[in-house]
């Protein structure tokens, strides 16, 4: 039942329950005002009855009295008249005209009592007043002595007067006078639910509309136009819902066209933006968790047990095994395995192209296609073995099995989630590889612990193209000692390796672990700082320069010596888009600030190029 039904229905119960109870109470009243109308005119005739008897009988012509009896017989609705003889009046007067001696029970009742008896006798078509008074001997003088006539006692009852009236007109008239009431009440509720139903259709089309867009909204849609015939408030109503839900509609539009590689498998069947809104941020915040923490972590072997940890706590893999392939030597090592022995032929570990998913280098399911991977020496499980690369030297694989198809459709289901997991873990990864490497005593100077230019060459590409995707800035400082030949000169090498020693000490403690340090020549440094702006970078600069300006070196002949140097700085990218650019601007930096004086850090811009000198 429609809301605007209800309320018709509840209106029109109201309304005719009261027409009910109205017309109920006009009815009793009615009827009682109109018995008592009727009764009254009734007692009225029988006393003018028994006053004409009277009159008669005082007159000495009560032989005549059949006249006048029959007289008020025939007026109106008087159905009957008739006069009673009591038993003494007989034996006095004899019996009277024939009329006089029909009686019944209420015309001896009331002989007998000397009580009058009205009595109303109803049917489906008529409605009879019966009413029968006593005549009573008087000894009152100034009407009439009857006692001077008639044997008997004063208060005696002589006879009485019996009359029947038919009051079926009286009742019919009320009853149409109710008929007309209920008739007027019945057209009065027809109009009000007129009026009810033109005035509140429209409250109610736009609040079964307004219906119609939440419940659309519930399941995600806010497409819905709202609209209403209703002026005023419910205008404004409808034009507020309707900017909300277009501005809905364009925000989970936007949410789910920029995080739509984020949905996982099966959240995107809700088809409720936002659910999936909520799936997508929990998942992208378990994966910023993930990540942060991995940020932190010590070591490669660290990173590779958290993953481990996220397949079997988050994703509840009962069975699976973690490699770690070597894209160079084609070798697998298994990094994890939750069974003794894993499913793969022992041939795989030596060579990793025996293995489907990492050749392919597509996820492989078993349940696709039978005996799909020829490495796999399991014919009673199923498996789902997820490839994934890290750099061109190192790929992961994610081998898990289950001889329960309901848990390979979840490992299906998982897939994309997991592998957002890997996406995570690998710029942490490769990091982690890029500083085993690093560890590597070939690419130190073994005089000052520094990196040296090998691992410039070898190393620098990588770490850039690892700040490109990060967007992460350098600032490259040249560092050279001024004068520095002199010393060697004046010193001897001894004297001037210290210098080299102590200059490659203060850069140590005055860089963060992020930033690199590198003996590029013999007294000539490369410093890179990781993410530092312009001011931070001077001052770091302004540091080192001044720390080294302060040292004093024993030369042995009691004489303290004092050397300075001169710093050049370029900043990547915003100087030169590669860091050999930036190398070489650093430098050019550093010319100028020997050319000018030395002892001192100049910026690098490009003025400071001669013509045609610019790479
Ligand atoms: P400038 O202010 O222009 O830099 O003048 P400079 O004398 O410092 O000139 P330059 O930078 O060309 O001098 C480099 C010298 O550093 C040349 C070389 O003998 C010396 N040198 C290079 N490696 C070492 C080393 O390992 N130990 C010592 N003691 N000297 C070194
Ligand atoms: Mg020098
Ligand atoms: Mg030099």
């Amino acid at each position: 039942m429609t809301t605007k039904s209800k309320l018709m229905f509840v209106v029109t119960i109201m309304l005719l329950g009261l027409t009910a109870a109205t017309i109920v109470n006009i009815a009793l009243n009615f009827r009682e005002y109109s018995i008592k109308s009727a009764t009254d005119k009734a007692e009225m005739a029988a006393n003018i009855v028994k006053d004409g008897i009277t009159a008669h009988m005082v007159n000495g012509i009560m032989d005549k009295r059949e006249y006048f009896l029959n007289q008020i017989s025939s007026t109106g609705n008087v159905e009957f008249l008739r006069l009673i003889r009591s038993q003494n009046v007989i034996k006095q007067y004899g019996d009277g005209f024939d009329k006089e001696n029909t009686k019944d029970a209420i015309d001896e009742k009331v002989l007998k009592t000397g009580e009058a008896v009205e009595e109303i006798t109803e049917t489906a078509n008529s409605t009879k007043l019966r009413v029968t008074i006593p005549y009573k001997a008087t000894s009152d003088n100034t009407v009439a002595n009857c006692l001077t006539c008639h044997n008997v006692n004063k208060g005696e009852v002589l006879g009485v007067i019996s009359m029947q009236f038919d009051i079926t007109e009286t009742r019919n008239s009320g009853m149409v006078t109710v008929l007309k009431i209920l008739g007027i009440n019945l057209l009065f509720i027809f109009i009000v639910l007129l009026l009810m139903n033109y005035f509140v259709t429209p409250y109610m089309q736009l609040f079964s509309n307004l219906q119609e867009g939440i419940k659309k909204a519930y399941s995600g849609d806010f497409t819905h136009e709202f609209v209403s015939k209703v002026g005023g408030d419910a205008k404004n109503v409808v034009k507020q819902m309707n900017s909300l839900f277009s501005k809905m509609q364009e925000t989970f539009g936007d949410i789910k066209f920029n995080l739509a590689t984020f949905i996982p498998q099966g959240a995107a069947l809700s088809n409720d933006p936002l659910h999936e809104a909520k799936t997508i941020i929990n998942e992208l915040s378990d994966i910023y968790k993930f990540k942060k923490t991995i940020e932190h972590d010590g070591s490669k072997n660290e990173v590779y047990t958290r993953i481990i940890d996220i397949l079997k706590l988050k994703y509840h893999v009962g069975h699976f095994a973690f490699y770690e392939v070597n894209n160079v030597t084609m070798e697998r090592k298994l990094i994890y395995s939750t069974e003794e022995s894993t499913i793969c032929y022992e041939k795989t570990n030596k060579n990793a192209l025996e293995c489907r998913a990492h050749r392919t280098n597509t996820v492989t399911i078993s349940t696709e296609f039978p005996n799909l991977c020829q490495a796999c020496l399991a014919f009673n499980s199923n498996y789902v073995c997820i490839p994934f690369s890290i750099n061109k030297d190192v790929s992961l694989t994610v081998s898990m099995t289950s001889e329960d198809i309901n848990e390979v459709e979840l490992m299906k289901k998982n897939i994309s989630s997991i592998k957002h997991y890997l996406e995570a873990a690998k710029p942490v990864i490769e990091s982690q590889i890029l500083m085993e490497k690093l560890k590597d005593t070939s690419l130190r100077d073994g005089m000052t612990g520094l990196y040296n230019r090998r691992f410039l060459e070898e190393f620098i590409d990588k770490i850039m193209s690892q700040a490109g995707r990060n967007k992460d800035i350098y600032t490259v400082m040249m560092l050279d000692v001024d004068f520095f030949k002199m010393v060697n000169d004046t010193y001897g090498h001894d004297v001037g390796d210290k210098v080299i020693v102590a200059l490659s000490k203060i850069l140590k403690n005055s860089i963060r672990e992020s930033d690199l340090a590198i003996r590029y020549g013999g007294e000539e440094f490369v410093v890179m700082l990781h993410n530092a702006d312009s001011e931070g970078a001077m001052e770091v600069a302004k540091k080192i320069h001044s720390a080294f300006a302060a040292l004093s070196f024993d030369v042995g002949t009691g004489d303290a010596l004092k050397k300075t140097i001169s710093i050049g700085m370029a900043k990547f990218p915003s100087d030169g888009d590669t860091i050999w650019k930036c190398i070489k601007y650093a430098d050019t930096a550093l010319y100028e600030a020997k050319n000018t004086g030395r002892n001192k850090i100049v910026e690098f811009t490009p003025d400071m190029f001669k013509s045609g000198e610019e790479f």
